[in-house]
C-alpha cells in the first residue's frame, strides 16, 4: 500500500478541481489532483460546443478549449497529477483513500477540496411508465456518444426538459442528422439560458412545449413513440390532452445530482436544497479543512464562475493547511427570503468579503434583490430586473456592509410593480 501525505489533495479534474489545484499550489501548497477519468477536463471535454469563457477569459471558447487552458496550467505547476484514480473514502480527519491500478493509495491531506461534480437524474427519478426499450439516454450520455463516441443515437428524438443540457443536445442532432420533434418542459417557463433558446431551438425551428411532460414511453425492444400531456398549476397531467409523438430516442434533460457520497462519509452536512455541502464564506464545510467547489456544491450554469469559485477554495484550503489561523468573528446563518431558492454560502463571517450565490423559484419581470439582517437593509439592487431561475445571482458584499450585523441575513427578489 503507498502512503502519501500533501497540503491539499483536490478530488476531481474537471475545471472546479483544476482552477483549486492551481490555486492551491501558487499558494505554497504541495498539491495532488485525483480524477477517475483518463483525462483532466471533467464533462467539459464532451461540451464541443462554443459559448465558454466569455467572464473568465473574455473570449468565446469551447469547453475542450476551455479545459485545456487549465490543464496547460496544471502541467506547467508542481502538482502531482493522477489519473484512472477513484477516491472510495474519505474520514474528517482528511485521510483519503484512493484506488488505481497499481492499487489502493491511503493519503493524508492537510486539507481537501472537494469537486466531484454532478450525474444526471435518470428516468427512475421521474417516474414516467412504460416498458424499458431501448433508444432512451441522459442527455448527457447522449453528448457523449455524439461527441466523443461517434455514434448516432437514434433517427427521431424528443427532448424532456429544457434547461441547457437538454437545449444543446437539441441543436447538437439536428447537425447531426437526427430530427427532434420537439422540447418538453414541465415548467410554465424554460429552464435554461435566453441564448441557448434562441440558438439551439428557434435558429433551428425546433418547437419549445410549455406546461408539458412525458407521460408513458411506448415500445418494447426500442422505442416507438412517446405520450405527452399537458399539465395543470400543480404539474399534474390533464386527463384528455395526451398527444402521441412517434419517435425512436427520448432524451432527459430532467436536473443534476450533486455527487456528493464521499462528503457523507466524511460527515459533510448537505444543504438540502442544492444537496452539496452547506458552506461557509471560505467555501470550508463543516468538517474543519474539507471546502467544496464547482458543481458538487450547487449547479452552476457557466463553467467561467465554477473557476471563480474553485480559485478561492484552492486559496483558502492551502491558508488552512498552512495552518494559518483563521479569525472566527461568529458566523451568521443566510437563509432564502421571498422567491429565493437557495444560497451559497449558508452561513457567513461578517469580517470577511462574500460572494453571495442564489437563484429565483420563479422568474419575476421586475426584481429587486434585497438582503436583511433583521430589519436592516445590508443591500438592495440600484434598479429592479429581470430574473430567471436559469441564471444564477452573485451579489458581493464587503465587509463595510455587514461589520455590524448580529442577525441572520435573508435574501430576497422583492418584485415590484411595472
Ligand atoms: C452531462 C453534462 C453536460 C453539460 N454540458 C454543459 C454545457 O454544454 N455547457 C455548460 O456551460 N455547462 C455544461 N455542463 C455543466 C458543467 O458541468 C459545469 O459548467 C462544469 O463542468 C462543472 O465543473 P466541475 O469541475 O464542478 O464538474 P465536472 O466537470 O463534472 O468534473 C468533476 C470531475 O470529478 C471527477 N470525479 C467525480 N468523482 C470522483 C471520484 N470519486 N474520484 C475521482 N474523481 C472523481 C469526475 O470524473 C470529473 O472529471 C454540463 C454538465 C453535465 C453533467
Amino acid at each position: 500500500m503507498n502512503q502519501l501525505k500533501y497540503d491539499v489533495v483536490v478530488v476531481g479534474a474537471g475545471p472546479a478541481g483544476m482552477a483549486a489545484a492551481i490555486k492551491a499550489q501558487e499558494n505554497g501548497a504541495s498539491v495532488a489532483l485525483l480524477e477517475r477519468s483518463s483525462e483532466l477536463g471533467g464533462i467539459l471535454n464532451q461540451c464541443i460546443h462554443s459559448g465558454f469563457g466569455l467572464r473568465y477569459f473574455k473570449e468565446e471558447l469551447t469547453g475542450p478549449e476551455y479545459a485545456q487552458r487549465f490543464a496547460e496550467q496544471v502541467a506547467e505547476k508542481n502538482i502531482d497529477v493522477y489519473l484512472d484514480t477513484m477516491v472510495l473514502d474519505i474520514d474528517r480527519k482528511r485521510n483519503i483513500q484512493a484506488i488505481n491500478r497499481d492499487g489502493i493509495l491511503e493519503i493524508c491531506a492537510g486539507a481537501v477540496v472537494l469537486a466531484m461534480g454532478c450525474r444526471e437524474r435518470t428516468r427512475g427519478a421521474v417516474h414516467i411508465p412504460g416498458d424499458r426499450p431501448a433508444g432512451v439516454f441522459t442527455a448527457g450520455l447522449a453528448q457523449r456518444y455524439v461527441n466523443i463516441e461517434n455514434q448516432k443515437p437514434g433517427t427521431r428524438a424528443v427532448i424532456l426538459g429544457s434547461g441547457d443540457i437538454g437545449l444543446i443536445m437539441a441543436r447538437r442532432l439536428t447537425l447531426e442528422g437526427i430530427e427532434v420533434a420537439g422540447v418538453y418542459e414541465l415548467m410554465p417557463y424554460a429552464n435554461g439560458l435566453y441564448r441557448n433558446i434562441k440558438n439551439c431551438l428557434d435558429d433551428f425551428g425546433i418547437p419549445l412545449h410549455l406546461s408539458t411532460t412525458v407521460t408513458r414511453i411506448n415500445g418494447h425492444g426500442r422505442v416507438t413513440s412517446i405520450e405527452t400531456s399537458k399539465v395543470d398549476e400543480n404539474l399534474k397531467p390533464i386527463p384528455g390532452t395526451e398527444e402521441v409523438i412517434p419517435c425512436d430516442t427520448l432524451l432527459l434533460s430532467i436536473g443534476l445530482i450533486p455527487e456528493n457520497e464521499l462528503s457523507l462519509k466524511a460527515g459533510v452536512t448537505l444543504n438540502p436544497v442544492t444537496n452539496g455541502a452547506s458552506v461557509d464564506s471560505r467555501l470550508q464545510t463543516d468538517v474543519p479543512g474539507i471546502f467544496a467547489c464547482g458543481n458538487v456544491l450547487h449547479v452552476h450554469d457557466l463553467v467561467d464562475n465554477v473557476s471563480i469559485e474553485a480559485e478561492q477554495a484552492g486559496i483558502e484550503a492551502a491558508a488552512f493547511a498552512a495552518g494559518n489561523s483563521f479569525t472566527d468573528s461568529g458566523e451568521l446563518e443566510v437563509r432564502p427570503g421571498g422567491n429565493v431558492r437557495y444560497t451559497v454560502p449558508s452561513r457567513i463571517e461578517p469580517d470577511l468579503p462574500v460572494t453571495m450565490k442564489f437563484r429565483s423559484m420563479k422568474p419575476v419581470e421586475n426584481g429587486r434583490i434585497q438582503i436583511k439582517s433583521g430589519d436592516r437593509e445590508v443591500y438592495t439592487s440600484k434598479r429592479s430586473q429581470k430574473i430567471v431561475p436559469s441564471i444564477m445571482q452573485t451579489v458581493r458584499l464587503k465587509p463595510s456592509m455587514l461589520g455590524s450585523c448580529t442577525e441572520p441575513l435573508t435574501v430576497s427578489i422583492v418584485e415590484e410593480e411595472e
